[in-house]
């Protein structure tokens, strides 16, 4: 924890998934917190058991415009981006302007209130990895003019520009690499794997595995990730800290388990590869654990069982 007591934290993207769980925990922690967001990927629902707190406020403002918040405020967690790829691809501009723009606004008004800033950056700045597991001095292998490259390099340039700030204007901050995380409030059609795979699952549809299933992805239940950004926002510590849960499998495997826990007959179709998708990716996440006595503590089974009791309970779109 850090010596320094915080009231006040603005989160940009805190109407997504991610976001709408760190507004929580900081509720619960004592925060006042301010969430900004356009609602491009988030939804209200995702905030609708925290609105009555009077210890929360809700701005509609697109912070690639503009980031206005009155009042002192002790942290900035800059999390508003598309973060699916069908996201990402269906607005290339503005996940650019969001990278850019937006952490520079958001950098700003950290910079302006003498606040602790915290990107949410991503496993994406390792591209397609040539070293493995990924540790955080690995620059990553990105393909700028690939269709991948709209998120990647807005998450690289939003490191750089963090990092300039942080140099050139001495602003307190911290980047955080998250690899790929998942649970409750995500969206059943934002085309991720594990939202994809519950949802087909439970519709009693095939499964779409991409390519032969046999690339990788490390998954982190969402509890452990959100302690994770938390943790970086207490520690005081620059990182970039990788944030992920290095249990490793096939999109093959993954599926599989679904179907198991599931217990559904629904086939496996495979279905294209897209361009660019990684071949591997798992955190080493050895620097979380030394400098802030992080690790995850979910297993994939647990975390996968209340992610499917949790779509079993919403009303799934046909
Ligand atoms: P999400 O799409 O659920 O949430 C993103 C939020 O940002 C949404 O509420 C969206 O409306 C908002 N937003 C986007 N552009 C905005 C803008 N210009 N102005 C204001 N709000 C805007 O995605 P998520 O999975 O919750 O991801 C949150 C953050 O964490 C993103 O920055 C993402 O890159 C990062 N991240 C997520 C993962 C993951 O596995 N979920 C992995 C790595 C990094
Ligand atoms: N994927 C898949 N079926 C789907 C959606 C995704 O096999 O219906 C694959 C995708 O091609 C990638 C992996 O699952 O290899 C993870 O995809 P996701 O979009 O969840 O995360 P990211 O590629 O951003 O790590």
């Amino acid at each position: 924890m850090s010596d320094i007591e915080c009231t006040r934290a603005v989160v940009t993207g805190g109407a997504g998934f991610l976001g709408s769980w760190v507004c929580e925990r900081l509720l619960e922690r004592g925060f006042d917190v301010v969430c900004v967001d356009n609602f491009c990927t988030g939804t209200p629902a995702n905030l609708s058991h925290l609105t009555a707190s009077p210890a929360f406020d809700v701005i509609d403002q697109d912070v690639s415009a503009q980031l206005a918040v009155d009042g002192p405020v002790d942290w900035v967690l800059h999390l508003a981006s598309p973060a699916s790829p069908l996201h990402y691809l269906r607005m290339p501009i503005e996940t650019l302007r969001v990278g850019s723009m937006g952490t520079m606004n958001a950098l700003e008004l950290a910079r302006r209130q003498d606040a602790r800033f915290v990107l949410a950056s991503t496993s994406e700045v390792y591209g397609d990895p040539l070293v493995h597991p990924q540790p955080e001095h690995y620059w990553g292998n990105v393909n700028p003019v690939g269709p991948r490259g709209v998120y990647d390099e807005a998450k690289r340039f939003g490191e750089a520009l963090t990092t300039a700030y942080r140099t050139a204007y001495g602003v307190d901050t911290g980047i955080v690499r998250i690899f790929n995380t998942y649970g409750p409030r995500m969206r059943p059609d934002d085309g991720r794997a594990i939202p994809n795979f519950v949802s087909q699952a439970l519709r009693g549809e095939p499964l779409t595995v991409a390519g032969d299933g046999t690339q990788t992805r490390s998954i982190c239940y969402v509890d452990d990730t959100v302690a994770g950004i938390l943790a970086v926002a207490d520690s005081g510590e620059a990182g970039p800290i990788n944030i992920g849960n290095p249990d490793e499998m096939t999109m093959l495997d993954l599926a599989e388990r679904i179907r198991r826990l599931t217990k559904t007959s629904s086939p496996i179709e495979f279905v294209d590869l897209p361009t660019d998708d990684p071949r591997q990716r798992c955190p080493d996440t050895s620097l979380a654990c030394e400098r802030l006595g992080w690790t995850p503590l979910v297993s994939s089974d647990e975390g996968l069982a209340r992610t499917i009791e949790w779509f079993a309970a919403q009303r799934l779109p046909a």
